[in-house]
């Protein structure tokens, strides 16, 4: 080369490097605009699900937050009324009403299901999840719920099985997939069988399994506050977590509580962002025993972990798409009547679960016992004669109402005298809610289909970054 193509060269780079400068100052805005019209994929997705949730069961939390607590209500008031409202009907393939495996995977995979199918669509097709789509594109992903980590909710958004009750499978399944993430009960299937506490059939020790791919496992609540990057499995409870209402605050963690280290755990070192499911499993367990005052207490825990993403959307509007949702309402609860706002601070004065009142009265409770738990834990409230007759010989009351008598006693009492009735032990065709804020939230407004859910996920998931 010779110097006088040198020189001509590079003043022909100084040109095009001026040229660049100055377009580069119109350039931005143009690119701007495009994006405008087609915004760039959510970094960030938060799927917050009220298991068993309905709008009621909402309201009564806004309701009791209010006048209890002088308290708002994350959901209601930021959520809803910042970003977008919308109703999804809830109906199974089979079924007008739905159980959660086939809702959770219509909001996980887009296609309807049969009650008990988990990942599976009605033909027998097996579907990609959003969490599957998320990991491929090199997002992290995670599984939080207060159930066991291998319930159907959480399993149909990492797993596919023809019977919800597959457990072993669905945690094998897990080990494959390897969600950064899993945090929940269900200890007992992940440790040997000789162990105490084990219901595995066999001596796999699945701990072991998932340190071997490596994971962090912790087992309560102290350990998952320790807790720092890479991948995590916090099995914090042998089966189900606690009602809140019952937590041992020192001991087990919250939703709240486990949010806050899934937020914390995921973010760490993480360029392509996350996709993380968080379930309250307690609304619908509630539902399923009649147990209002449970419910609002597990509700409100809910919502306070909504406000932790809530504050996490606040530093990153632009990258952040929050979604709380529900896959059916349980229980068909409402007040009805004429009460009074009184009547929810009668719910409030409420010390214990149903569940708990079972684990102390036991099969076989005598007429002492039954007086003595109720003068201790639900003050203020009469159990009727024949309430407690139905009660002591265990037959449940009402052609709706299955399941543990000593709940649906307790339902019955507390019911008559808040006027907050429910009108089965099981789920209903109610539709959910879905609200959204920040990036492709205005995708969930208006009346669609639960599989709709999951379709909007893909197609945010499709887009550029
Ligand atoms: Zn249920």
């Amino acid at each position: 080369m010779n110097p006088g193509m040198r020189l001509r060269r590079s003043a022909f780079l100084a040109a095009a490097a001026l040229l660049a400068a100055s377009l580069s100052l119109f350039l931005p805005l143009a690119i701007d605009e495009s994006d405008a019209a087609q915004p760039a994929a959510p970094k960030y997705i938060f799927i917050f699900l009220v298991d068993g949730g309905g709008i009621t069961h909402m309201e009564i939390t806004r309701m009791f937050n209010r006048h209890v607590h002088n308290e708002g209500l994350v959901i209601a008031d930021k959520i809803m009324k910042e970003g977008s409202v919308g109703l999804l009907a809830t109906h199974a393939a089979d079924s007008l009403v739905t159980d959660s495996s086939a809702a959770a995977t219509a909001l996980a995979s887009g296609c309807k299901a049969k009650n008990g199918a988990v990942g599976v669509c009605e033909d027998g097709t097996i579907p990609k999840t959003v969490m599957e789509v998320a990991k491929e594109k090199g997002m992290r992903i995670g599984l939080v719920t207060n159930s066991t980590i291998y319930d159907a909710t959480p399993a149909a958004f990492a797993g596919h099985v023809p019977d919800r009750k597959l457990y072993s499978p669905i945690i094998d399944q897990y080990l494959e997939l390897e969600p950064d993430l899993l945090l929940g009960g269900g200890r007992d299937l992940f440790l040997p069988r000789s162990q105490p506490g084990s219901r595995r059939k066999d001596e796999t020790d699945m701990i072991a399994a998932f340190r071997k791919r490596g994971y962090t496992y912790v087992p309560d609540k102290q350990g998952l506050s320790q807790a720092k990057g890479g991948k995590l499995l916090g099995l914090l409870s042998l089966r189900d977590m606690s009602f809140e209402i019952d937590r041992d605050k020192n001991l087990e963690p919250s939703v709240y509580d486990m949010t806050q280290a899934a937020i914390r755990i995921l973010q760490e070192g993480n360029r392509r962002g996350f996709v993380v499911l968080i379930e309250n499993e307690n609304i619908d367990s509630a539902g399923h025993l009649t147990d209002v005052a449970a419910l609002i207490h597990d509700y409100r825990e809910f919502d306070r972990a909504v406000g932790l993403a809530y504050e996490f959307y606040k530093k990153q509007p632009k990258e952040t798409l929050l979604l709380v949702t529900s896959d059916h309402e349980s229980g068909g609860l409402a007040f009805s009547g004429k009460p009074s706002f009184d009547q929810l601070k009668k719910i409030h004065s409420i010390r214990i679960s149903f569940s708990k009142a079972i684990q102390i009265l036991g099969a076989n409770p005598s007429s002492e016992a039954v007086d003595q738990l109720v003068a201790e834990n639900f003050k203020g409230f009469v159990l009727k004669p024949e309430l407690k007759e139905a009660l002591i010989k265990r037959k449940p009351i009402g052609p709706a109402f299955m399941g543990n008598p000593t709940a649906t006693a307790l339902g019955a009492m507390v019911a008559s005298q808040t006027q907050a009735y429910w009108i089965s032990t099981y789920h209903t065709n109610q539709p959910v809610f879905v609200a959204a804020l920040g990036v492709g939230a205005e995708k969930f407004r208006g009346y669609q289909d639960n599989t709709d859910f999951a379709k909007h996920l893909f197609a945010l998931l499709g887009r550029k970054k």
